[in-house]
């Protein structure tokens, strides 16, 4: 465990905003995070948990927080069969480097998920997901301390009720993980049955189709490049969170209100489809690039749903363009968009 002297949290974050906090306790094992985590919760005080913070905004006074950074690293194969792989990862590796890995030993169930920065052990805070695959589809379980019972546990994935871009930890469920264990599949160096129309159409193969492990991770990278959707130092519209608001989730009679040109997605539960968030912003007469006078924060130049910073914008700046947005669309659609990042402070 290092205590480091408090740096900005804009230089631990992908949105690149955020002040200094109050302490910033660096844990690079499994026990050091539990302990930090018990001590914080036995001091009282207002802490945050973070690790690649490409999901967090901070705001721009931190003087009271005080934040425990996530750097344990290692992976483990718990059983191995000619079927399928179970591995175990610890919270601090990287998310992509993990399906990098899978995809060149021909492990099959992440491939669509290629791209997304961040951390194995944030991954099921939102139940990431992209591209027709989710993280919730091959959680098996999850070692987490646990601060109702303050134990160290292995919970079964279905304890954190994941859900379309969350779960129980999003939702309050207090504490952190420690690791956690996919089980992904071999088929031969396929991929799972596709559930993306934007992956089969780039390829010309019929949806649902099985496609080569690397195929699938080269076109979703070229794919989310394209939207300024990789972490890439030469991007300037990838100094971002990703998307900043939810899809909505709403009734299949709601979709009447709507132009029928509009962007949606069907559910499993077919009484309900997801809108596109982006669509709604566009619509709302909010185009692609758009700041608010003075302001240093925009919306992407290549995806209407990233704000993104273009070079010294404030937190403040950041929140001030995603309320215009949110009261935009309210205002047209009646449409309450959620923010995806965690806000911090504000
Ligand atoms: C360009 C870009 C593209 C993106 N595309 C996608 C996408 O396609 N799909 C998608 O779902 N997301 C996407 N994201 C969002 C983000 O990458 C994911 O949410 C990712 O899982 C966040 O990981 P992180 O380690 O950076 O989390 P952080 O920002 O560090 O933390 C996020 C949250 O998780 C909590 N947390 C972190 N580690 C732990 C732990 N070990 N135990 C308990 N809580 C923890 C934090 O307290 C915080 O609440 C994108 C982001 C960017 C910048």
């Amino acid at each position: 465990m290092t205590l480091s002297s408090p740096i900005p949290l804009a230089e631990l974050t992908t949105m690149k905003v955020g002040g200094r906090p109050k302490s910033l306790v660096r844990c690079e094992s499994a026990s050091e995070l539990y302990e930090a985590v018990i001590d914080a919760w036995d001091q009282d005080e207002p802490f945050q948990i973070l690790a690649g913070g490409s999901n967090t905004v901070f705001a721009d006074d931190m003087s009271e927080l005080n934040v425990i950074l996530v750097a344990t690293q290692g992976r483990e194969i718990v059983s191995e069969d000619e079927s399928e792989i179970l591995i175990r990862v610890q919270a601090g590796e990287s998310w992509d480097e993990l399906v990098s890995w899978a995809v060149e030993n021909g492990y099959a169930g992440i491939e669509a998920m290629s791209g997304i920065p961040g951390s194995v052990g944030a991954t099921p805070v939102q139940n990431v997901g992209g591209y027709g695959q989710e993280v919730s589809q091959v959680i098996t379980q999850i070692e987490f301390l646990d601060r109702a019972s303050n134990l160290v546990e292995i919970k079964p994935a279905a304890f954190f009720e994941f859900s379309y871009r969350d779960s129980a930890l999003k939702g309050g469920l207090e504490g952190v993980v420690g690791w956690v264990e996919f089980r992904l599949r071999k088929l031969g160096g396929l991929s799972v049955p596709m559930a993306s129309g934007q992956i089969t159409e780039h390829v010309g193969a019929p949806y649902g189709s099985q496609l080569p492990l690397q195929q699938v991770r080269d076109v979703v990278l070229e794919l989310r490049s394209s939207k300024g959707m990789v972490v890439k130092p030469e991007d300037p519209n990838s100094v971002s969170c990703g998307s900043f608001f939810t899809n909505p989730v709403v009734s299949r009679q709601k979709l009447t209100e709507f132009p029928e040109d509009m962007n949606f997605w069907s559910m499993p539960d077919d009484d309900y489809v997801k809108l596109s968030a982006g669509w709604l912003i566009e619509n709302a007469g909010i185009p692609k690039g758009f700041s608010l006078p003075g302001s240093k924060a925009a919306i992407s130049q290549k995806h209407a749903l990233a704000i993104i910073n273009t070079g010294g914008a404030s937190a403040t700046e950041i929140v001030e363009l995603a309320r215009f947005i949110q009261e935009r669309v309210a205002a047209r659609w009646g449409i309450n968009l959620i923010p995806e990042p965690n806000l911090i402070g504000f």
